[in-house]
């Protein structure tokens, strides 16, 4: 207890000198003597103030613990609250070998917390199976299951800090307050919310390692979904996309467009006659060429099998010819050893431009149009 509280003598002590005195006054009294009664007065009233101080210093106290236990209850009751939203988001750790089991039903339980928490932002991808659906690409997702061991050295248990724990702790650390009642009680609930604490920052730690590795496996995904994986070119789809864009922009700014429609030339046999590794080797080289040919800010990308189409945003049709010549020379200087044999390339390009009516559609149909002329052309050519 408090000894300003009490005193050296305390409450009892203090009772006991006034009944004294009292007791001395009696016999004064009856003994007929002079009394000073002022001072008898003052010296009461002095007694009585300190006895209404330290009465206030004890019930300010009490009220302090009844505060502090209430906000602490309040606290733990929140804690208690989050720990047991944040539960179904614990990393399913093996307690016997300390792997981490990344099984379906986790997958399915961090699904449906996040669905249902979406105002957690995460950056949206596509799944490896729609990929394949939509592409039919099978693509292996390449971002590895996180593993304990990748979590890496298990970091220290971070310091808690916590104002009303901190709070408790100089309370009960403070030697005025050792025989406090409420102390016990309140020691057994600081000591079981620091550990809360813990355990709540440490969740914290795990969940937003996953919420980390979630978004790198999505960009990683969508990257895949915007990237044709045997060429590493722009995917169709999202070249439509990008089109899209340029053509907008072509007709709210009135600036030119062109669009090159590029199809290799005699394809097919160089499958039939070599396989279709060595064609698959063909498409890398031209897609290489495209790629390093192309100038900054234009956009390359795999329309399907041997086609490719290239965007020149800002570029009239007296640019875009030189530039699919120049293009289109590059690709015929190509050679790809397929074991000995050299195999030559050569590949036919339409031109077309954007105006003011046109669709996308319009547009890209007139481009293959200038294609297939090239074609029946001789191949190997331009036609704009
Ligand atoms: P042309 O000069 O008229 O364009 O003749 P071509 O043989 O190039 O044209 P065609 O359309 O007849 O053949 C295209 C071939 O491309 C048919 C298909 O088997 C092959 N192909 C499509 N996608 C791929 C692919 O990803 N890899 C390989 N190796 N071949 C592919
Ligand atoms: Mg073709
Ligand atoms: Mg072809």
């Amino acid at each position: 207890m408090d000894e300003s509280a009490g005193g050296d003598d305390g409450v009892g002590p203090a009772e006991a000198a006034i009944a004294l005195r009292a007791k001395k006054l009696r016999d004064a009294m009856t003994a007929g003597a002079p009394i000073d009664w002022p001072a008898e007065y003052r010296l009461l009233l002095e007694r009585h103030g300190r006895l209404a101080a330290r009465l206030d210093k004890v019930v300010a106290i009490a009220d302090g613990y009844q505060a502090s236990s209430r906000d602490l209850i309040e606290r733990l009751e929140r804690v208690n609250e989050q720990f047991h939203q944040l539960r179904d988001l614990g990393v399913p750790v093996c307690r016997y070998c300390g792997q981490v089991r990344v099984d379906d039903r986790y997958q399915a339980r961090v699904a449906a917390f996040l669905k249902h928490h979406a105002d957690l932002g995460l950056a949206r991808g596509v799944c490896s199976s729609c990929l394949e659906e939509r592409y039919g690409e099978r693509v292996r997702p390449s971002v590895p299951a996180p593993t304990s061991r990748d979590a890496g050295p298990r970091p220290d248990p971070a310091p808690v800090s916590d104002s009303v724990l901190n709070r408790v702790r100089a309370t009960l650390a403070d030697p005025a307050h050792a025989a406090a009642p409420l102390l016990a009680p309140l020691e057994d609930l600081a000591e079981r919310y620091e550990k809360l604490l813990r355990r709540l920052n440490k969740l914290v730690l795990i969940s937003d390692r996953f919420q980390n590795q979630l978004q790198d496996s999505n960009l990683h995904l969508e990257h895949l979904a915007s990237t044709d994986i045997l060429t590493g070119l722009t995917s169709r789809q999202a070249m439509t996309t990008w089109l899209e864009a340029e053509v907008r922009r072509a007709r709210g700014e009135h600036r030119p467009l062109a669009l090159l429609s590029l199809d290799i030339d005699h394809f097919k046999d160089v499958n039939d006659t070599y396989g279709h590794e060595a064609g698959d080797a063909v498409l890398v080289t031209v897609a290489a060429a495209i790629q390093r040919d192309r100038r900054r800010g234009d956009q390359a990308g795999r329309w399907g099998g041997e086609e490719f189409v290239v965007v020149l945003p800002d570029c009239p049709l007296t640019d875009a010819l030189p530039i699919a010549e120049k293009l289109r020379a590059t690709i015929a200087e190509q050679w790809v050893i397929i074991g000995e044999q050299p195999i030559a390339v050569t590949a036919s390009i339409g031109v077309a431009v954007f105006t003011p009516d046109d669709t996308i559609d319009d547009l890209l149909r007139r481009a293959d149009q200038a294609m297939y002329a090239a074609k029946h052309g001789g191949r190997n050519r331009v036609v704009g």
